[in-house]
């Protein structure tokens, strides 16, 4: 089934807001299989409206709209989509009781204005509004299902859980011989996206219905496996095939599937499940690794705490690097951040510790350390210890973010396989 989204208002093609309604509407229909082919925003004219609502109807199965359905002289959704169903314009009984109702409340009485709000076009069928006054609607136009929402994404939404997301489930029925979607997505880090890329290259061909796609989520990239066919059963045995071919490609460059768990949320929870505490030791990152380690409920249980020792003297003063170490091979070097995660473990009393030190720029970059070079070291329970280095040329707050992350990866990378 393929689907256009409406979107309609001055101030959507003026810039002056977001078109969030688009994005939760197409999030949605993708959720039920359905294809969202077109994105259209349309200023509140009339002829502009028309065009855009007849194009829509003339290359889609299902037209979603949002906005005008308000009760001002730019609101002409109702007006607009009746003409072009054939019919008028009626009132809404329950909806203009619920108006009454909460008109009353303030003392004072519904106005011809604001009842054009409750309008639908006659024989529509209503979508009620729990969260406003203006109701959504559904109606024919040249045989394709119209459905118009207010522009209030508060208001979009409720309407949608209110029973719009099964009505359209049910449309997609009843459209018949409709295509089932297997997916899964895989949040893969320590490659960019090339590379990831190159890796999968050809993983799809000759797979009937499959393909596969890539949004970068700095530092991280998604990896979109999806497989169309008529038959779910026929869909998700192809991706499952596919599964082992995608895991087998990216190795331990994929740290887990699905939409839900993300590096932080992975590593605190096997942190918390292997009961061992971690304590930090970071300079460019200044707090940020910290930071991901505090944000899941539960990770009291195994952050201890960390050390921000931005400066050479306090990399000494409270992790104990040696002055000797910094001389010899400077802030940014393996010798330091072994020296700093030692020290953090030590102090902290802890079995893990991670350290990190590096040149985030965009000055202070040498010919033999140029910016974007950052040690990490990470040391485990026993004397497991080891070190990362990474080069990687970008803007000085990705550079603190990917250096923040390979932290949380070096932990995740260390921490033992639970045996069931
Ligand atoms: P009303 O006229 O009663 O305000 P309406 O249904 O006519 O309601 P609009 O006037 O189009 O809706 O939009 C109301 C508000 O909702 C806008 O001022 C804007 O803040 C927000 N909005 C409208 N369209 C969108 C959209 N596509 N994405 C995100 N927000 C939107
Ligand atoms: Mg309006």
């Amino acid at each position: 089934m393929r689907a256009e989204i409406l979107t309609i208002g001055d101030e959507l093609c003026r810039g002056e807001i977001v078109d969030g309604n688009s994005a939760y509407l197409a999030a949605r229909l993708w959720d039920l299989d359905i294809t969202t082919c077109w994105m259209t925003s349309c200023n509140d004219d009339e002829a502009d409206l028309v065009a855009a609502l007849t194009q829509a109807v003339s290359r889609t199965d299902l037209v979603v709209c949002s906005g005008g359905l308000g009760p001002t002289e730019d609101d002409l959704t109702v007006d607009v989509v009746s003409k072009l169903a054939g019919v008028d314009p009626v009132i809404d009984e329950p909806a203009r009781a619920r108006m009454e109702a909460w008109f009353s409340r303030s003392g004072t009485r519904v106005t011809e204005i604001q009842l054009r709000q409750v309008r639908v076009p006659a024989g529509a069928r209503v979508h009620p509004n729990p969260a406003g006054l203006a109701p959504g609607f559904e109606v024919m136009v040249h045989g394709v299902p119209v459905v118009c929402l207010p522009g209030f994404p508060r208001e979009l939404t409720a309407i949608h859980d209110a029973g719009l997301g099964r009505r359209i489930a049910e449309l997609r029925e009843a459209a018949g011989n409709v295509e089932r979607v297997a997916r899964r997505i895989y949040r893969a880090f320590g490659r960019g996206e090339s590379q990831i890329s190159s890796a999968c290259r050809g993983l799809v061909d000759g797979v009937p219905g499959a393909s596969i796609h890539y949004q970068v989520k700095f530092p991280e990239t998604l990896v979109k496996l999806v497989v169309r066919d008529r038959d779910q059963a026929a869909a998700d045995a192809r991706l499952a095939a596919l599964d082992a071919g995608i895991r087998e490609r990216l190795g331990s460059i994929v740290y887990g599937s699905g939409e839900i768990e993300t590096l932080v949320e992975k590593v605190t929870r096997r942190l918390i499940e292997s009961d061992q505490a971690i304590a930090t030791a970071e300079s460019c990152t200044g707090g940020m690794i910290g930071e991901l380690l505090t944000r899941m409920p539960g990770s009291s249980k195994v952050f201890r705490g960390g050390a921000i020792v931005y400066s050479n003297h306090e990399k000494t003063r409270q992790l104990g690097v040696k002055e000797q170490t910094l001389r010899d091979h400077g802030a940014v070097s393996e010798e330091c951040v072994i020296e700093m995660a030692k020290g953090a473990a030590q102090r902290f009393g802890v079995p893990y510790a991670v350290a990190v030190s590096g040149i985030a720029g965009p000055d202070g970059g040498t010919p033999e350390k140029p910016v974007g070079t950052v040690w990490l070291a990470y040391v485990g329970p026993g004397d497991e210890l080891g070190t990362k280095m990474l080069s990687w040329p970008g803007a000085r707050d990705q550079i603190r973010l990917l250096a923040a992350w390979w932290a949380l990866k070096l932990i995740d990378d260390s921490l033992p396989e639970r045996t069931p």
